[in-house]
């Protein structure tokens, strides 16, 4: 910011409203309608459409409402000459007050106050983390699934550690993941192969789709394999076991390990 300039408080707060997302008035695309800018009063290399603080920013906000010159946003009609010479002026006869930076016009509140206004009622101004964590399913056909069945469930469906989840505000929505389906009797059952969420940087990552946990033994290792894997939980193999790259435990069928309750 400008060191001479910056302790005036319109100054700081024009500064303050960009970071809240405001631009500058006579940035709008429709801003040709309300005001002329003096470009050759201006230095050489601004210009509407790549540079400088005069260049049209096709996305502004409010544009097609009224034009606001009480803006703070708005520069006043000799900023930045290199001449003296006025550089932007109501295309209208005389905007009072143009350039102001005593404070916020009614216009940038009512801005402010559109951009961030309430989008839902259950929400409220202030809104901060629930610390709870809630999951939405990425396909319609996950509700009330029977097993999980297939890379689909896993990545779509919340009750198969898949589908999208995210962080709950308090106050607002929060469904939490669903308990795992029931799946076929024994504990080899509750194996899930979920190796396809890692991006293939290991060879088995597999879920346990039971509410107990399980213990894995996989005798023709050598040496001797075992491991467990927790209630509703996870876990992977290393890359490799002695040097070879396996993936028994994501097929529990053709493993030929023990998959045992605990
Ligand atoms: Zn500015």
């Amino acid at each position: 910011m400008h060191p001479t300039k910056c302790p005036v408080l319109g100054v700081v707060t024009h500064e303050i409203a960009h970071a809240m997302g405001l631009g500058h008035e006579q940035a709008r695309s429709d801003r040709d309608q309300y005001v002329v800018t003096y470009w050759q009063n201006l230095p050489s290399s601004w210009n509407a459409e790549n540079s400088g603080p005069y260049k049209i920013m096709s996305k502004a906000y409010g544009v097609g409402g009224p034009y606001d010159y009480d803006s703070i946003m708005q520069y006043g009609k000799n900023f930045f000459s290199i001449n003296g010479q006025d550089t932007i002026a109501a295309i209208n006869g005389a905007a009072i007050g143009q350039g102001q930076r005593i404070g916020l016009s009614k216009g940038d509140v009512e801005q402010v106050v559109a951009m961030y206004m309430q989008m839902k009622s259950s929400c409220s101004a202030g809104s901060r983390f629930s610390g709870e964590r809630g999951c939405k399913d990425i396909d319609a056909s996950c509700a009330g699934l029977a097993a999980c069945d297939g890379t689909a469930h896993y990545t779509n469906c919340c009750a198969c550690n898949g589908g999208i989840e995210y962080q709950c505000f308090i106050g607002g929505e929060c469904t939490p993941r669903p308990p795992m389906p029931a799946v076929a009797a024994g504990a080899a059952g509750c194996i899930m192969d979920i190796t396809h969420k890692f991006g293939g940087h290991y060879p088995c990552v597999f879920g346990n789709g039971c509410d107990y946990g399980i213990k894995i033994m996989c005798p023709h290792l050598v040496p001797r394999m075992y491991t467990s894997v927790p209630a509703n939980g996870m876990n992977r193999l290393p890359p490799t076991i002695n040097g070879v790259t396996w993936n028994g435990i994501c097929k529990p069928a053709s493993s030929g390990c023990q998959f045992e309750k605990v």
